[in-house]
């Protein structure tokens, strides 16, 4: 009786000095799409990068969390892939659509609770009206631009416009947004690229942080480079997120993942297979 005592006395012990364990957070990397371009010049407006070819990825992401599923960004419109064997300038590839890849894991994008973007170029929104069913968690001064009489007349625009209707979270521009409430999903603002351009922060229990930079660097040398492309809504404000999203990096020890670059996405687990 004696040696029970002991041990209930020492595992309330060990309860009370214990962390509470980190929630089962699981990263899943979709195949978007991507591009193979012969000029990435459109990279910076200092010529850099004129006559070099690039390839770039174009992932989304599934994140699923105890308390329910985010998809971040859709990707490229799946009606823009390039026709095989035609030589262009800048080749389009999208090879399987999200529902498609969502199949796999026995999922279709009515199933997924929330869904945020990175920024809503047109390669990041491409099957975002699927998710109109879901929570909408997205940065105010992001939705403002979205919506705004000249985007409504973009190409892009019928991509996305059910959103519009959508249950949405408007976030704070200049604010994180902690998605689930416990510090392993949070939205983080980047802004510069769009108005309210953010990235994605994810605690994994055995693989650690993991920062999902969106469109903060198109190219691996950008960040080198500090360079910003012409479209850029914000060129002081991008200088001042890359600052941001680098000390962010710094403070949290995350790995990196700067969506468009090949060689940071290549290292995470191929779908279905997730990081976890
Ligand atoms: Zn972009």
């Amino acid at each position: 009786m004696k040696r029970i005592a002991i041990v209930v006395a020492m595992l309330a012990a060990s309860c009370t000095t214990t962390a509470p364990s980190a929630p089962d957070v699981k990263l899943y990397t979709l195949d978007c799409g991507g591009f193979e371009m012969k000029n990435a010049g459109m990279f910076s407006p200092n010529h850099e990068f004129d006559g070099k070819p690039a390839k770039l990825s174009n992932p989304c992401f599934l994140i699923r969390h105890p308390a329910g599923d985010l998809m971040w960004d859709a990707g490229i419109p799946p009606a823009m892939a390039s026709a095989p064997g035609v030589d262009l300038p800048i080749k389009t590839f999208r090879p399987k659509t999200i529902p498609q890849q969502l199949t796999e894991l026995s999922l279709t994008p009515a199933d997924i609770e929330f869904f945020a973007l990175s920024h809503s170029h047109y390669d990041h929104v491409g099957e975002a009206n699927l998710f109109a069913g879901s929570t909408w968690l997205v940065d105010s001064a992001e939705r403002e631009w979205m919506f705004r009489p000249d985007a409504r007349k973009a190409q892009a625009f019928a991509t996305y416009k059910d959103l519009e209707a959508a249950k949405t979270e408007r976030l704070e521009t200049g604010l994180p947004f902690d998605v689930f409430g416990d510090g392993s999903v949070v939205m983080y603002p980047a802004h510069g690229h769009t108005p309210g351009h953010r990235v994605l922060l994810v605690k994994l229990p055995k693989s650690g942080p993991i920062l999902i930079a969106g469109d903060m660097w198109h190219l691996a040398e950008a960040q080198t480079l500090r360079t910003v492309p012409g479209g850029n809504t914000d060129k002081p404000e991008t200088l001042r997120s890359m600052d941001k999203v680098e000390a962010l990096q710094k403070e949290t020890g995350a790995k990196l993942i700067r969506q468009h670059v090949p060689v940071d996405v290549d290292t995470l687990p191929k779908f279905p297979a997730a990081l976890d």
